[in-house]
């Protein structure tokens, strides 16, 4: 009947090809805001909030995050998550911009 080491080769490409989908599924999920993105620079966006211009934000503080703001939509302990300033992209739950708004 079949040949095992094929089988074993058709078997392999199934998989690989069906990683190569999943993997590019993923990356079109995890789309992230560029810091030069023009709304990110509007407001101060930075993907580190430890790397946010203190002279610029003088009211912000290391502890404020995306992860936590209110408008933050991403689970607690995802990398990223969606925000609605920022439709269709994903921000860096250690993020922080301008519109900052802790969570209640
Ligand atoms: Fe992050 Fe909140 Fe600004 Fe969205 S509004 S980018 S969640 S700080």
């Amino acid at each position: 009947m079949s040949n095992p080491s094929r089988r074993t080769f058709v078997m392999c490409v199934v998989a690989g090809s069906a990683a190569f989908a999943t993997s590019q599924v993923a990356a079109q999920a995890a789309a992230t805001v560029a810091e030069n993105d023009p709304q990110a620079t509007a407001l101060g966006y930075k993907a580190d909030t430890t790397k946010v211009d203190k002279a610029k934000f003088p009211k912000h503080e290391a502890s404020q995050m995306c992860q936590g703001c209110q408008l933050y939509q991403g689970k607690a302990g995802d990398a990223a998550g969606p925000c609605p300033l920022f439709a269709g992209k994903q921000v860096s739950s250690k993020g922080w911009c301008s519109a900052f708004v802790k969570k209640a």
